[in-house]
């Protein structure tokens, strides 16, 4: 049965540690680590989860989109490990839109990202996949990409004024 982690928070090492690759996906630790972190993911109502945030310092990232209440206009995404990622191409444009983080409960802010992204990764199964994504998925890619280069979503943000707490977030858009 997979496993609930602890999810590291800012302010552990682990999140300002840049990653190390993956050498080989097919071990069994990597594969209940794949489990875990999908189960943690859930359980927590997180859209992905990279995995410095459950404290293993590795390149290892789940996309796993869903509309639910934290993110009621997100796409569904079988969740999806994506070993190794790189980043071959990001769009110029650029869109602003809320992201909260597993790592820093209680903040949102307002994040430039770039509206599409083409990348490359392993899967669990060792293939080579490569994947366009748009929108919230390309979003959601590039919040958990800088998790594996020690970045979290506060660093990139236009002004400090586009960050404010979940309560202010809840009443601006929930009341
Ligand atoms: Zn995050």
């Amino acid at each position: 049965m997979p496993q609930c982690l602890e999810i590291s928070q800012l302010g552990a090492s682990v999140i300002r540690t840049p990653a190390q690759k993956v050498p080989n996906v097919q071990t069994p630790e990597i594969q209940t680590l794949i489990d875990d972190m999908i189960a943690t993911c859930q359980d927590s109502k997180g859209a992905g989860i990279a995995a410095p945030q459950v404290g293993h310092s590795l390149c290892l990232l789940i996309m796993a989109s869903a509309p639910n209440k934290r993110y009621p206009n997100a796409p569904l995404m079988e969740p999806t490990a994506l070993i190794n990622p790189r980043i071959l191409a990001l769009s110029e444009e650029k869109e602003k839109d809320w992201e909260g983080c597993l790592s820093i409960p209680g903040i949102r802010a307002r994040v430039p990202r770039h509206c599409h992204v083409e990348v490359a990764y392993i899967d669990r199964e060792a293939k080579v996949q490569h994947a366009l994504f748009d929108g919230f998925l390309a979003r959601l890619f590039q919040h958990e990409f800088d998790h594996l280069i020690g970045k979290v979503f506060i660093d990139r943000v236009d002004s400090t004024e586009d960050i404010i707490t979940e309560k202010e977030y809840q009443r601006l858009f929930y009341m």
